[in-house]
Parts: C-alpha cells; structure tokens; sequence
C-alpha cells in the first residue's frame, strides 16, 4: 500500500466530527503524514480578499459572521494539533470545493464522514459521496451511525 504525505479532513461541525477526526489522526501518525482541515462555507458571503475562495484561517481579518466559523476550526484544529498554516475555510460547494482543495494542495487521501443514505436522501447525494465522485485522490468515508442505528 502507498503511504499517504497529506490527508486532508473536511469537517461540517456536526457531532460526528470528533469521530472522524480521531480517525484521520490515527491515519496521519501512522503514515507520518501531515494533516490539513478544511471547512466548505456555503451560507454566510465570501470577504474581499486577495486569496479567491480558498483563505488560510491565519490569514482572514475579523469578520463578525465568521466569528463562529473560525472559532469552531481553531477548536478542532487544536485538539487534532494541526499547524495554523494548514488550516482553511473555503467558500463555496462542499463537495467541489474539498475535491478542488485536494487537487490544488497535492492531498492524497480525503477523510469524510458518510452517513447511510436511504430513499430520496441518496437520491440527493451526499457529501462523501460528492467528493468521491469529483476528487482525483484516494478518499476514505468513515461511516457515522444515524440515530437510532443499531451497532
Ligand atoms: P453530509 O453528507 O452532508 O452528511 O456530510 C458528511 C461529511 O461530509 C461530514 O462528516 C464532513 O466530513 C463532510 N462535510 C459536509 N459538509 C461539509 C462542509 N461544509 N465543509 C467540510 N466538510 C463537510
């Protein structure tokens, strides 16, 4: 099996997030990979900046719209210890953007969280699903349990 340099996790800040973090730090340790996190932004407006749709968190100036965003990556990018240059909110659809993100920073390996899909829900797509479709790079879905699924 190859070994993976960069894995990249997409977090929506749901719950099921530390779940999949553990994951793709358990898989960033034992490839000595770096890790990087993204966060896609598809409800609030994109700030001015030189940057396009992809802005370094180090690099936006305080917005209060973006407080929250912000605030919610920093917590996880600490717990997982990922370094401030390697943390990113993105404008735009999460799906294109994470594939997009991935192919512009040379990621080879997508860490996501999948939820089991049923009827019109799989008929809409999800994310991971998404992602798989549009990203040139290996992508692991780590299945999350849907209330009331049994283990
Ligand atoms: P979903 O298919 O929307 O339930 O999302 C499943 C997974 O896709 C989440 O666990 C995240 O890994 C990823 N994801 C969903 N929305 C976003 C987002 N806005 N930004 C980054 N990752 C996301």
């Amino acid at each position: 099996m190859n070994e993976y340099r960069n894995i990249l996790l997409a977090v929506d800040f749901s719950t099921d997030d530390h779940y999949v973090a553990q994951k793709a730090k358990h898989l960033t340790e034992t490839f000595k990979a770096e890790l990087s996190i993204i966060h896609v932004l598809d409800n609030i407006p994109m700030p001015d900046t030189a940057y396009g749709t992809i802005i370094p968190l180090d690099q936006l100036t305080s917005n209060e719209s973006l407080e929250t965003e912000k605030n919610n990556l920093t917590k996880i990018a600490d717990q997982l210890g990922v370094s401030s240059c390697h943390r990113w909110l993105v404008w735009g659809e999460p799906k294109q953007e994470i594939a997009q993100f991935a192919e512009e920073y040379h990621i080879d390996l997508i860490v996501v969280g999948s939820h089991g899909r049923h009827g019109l829900a799989l008929l809409l797509g999800s994310t991971a699903n998404g992602v798989l479709h549009y990203a040139k790079c290996d992508v692991l879905a780590i299945r999350l349990q849907e209330e009331g699924e049994m283990s």
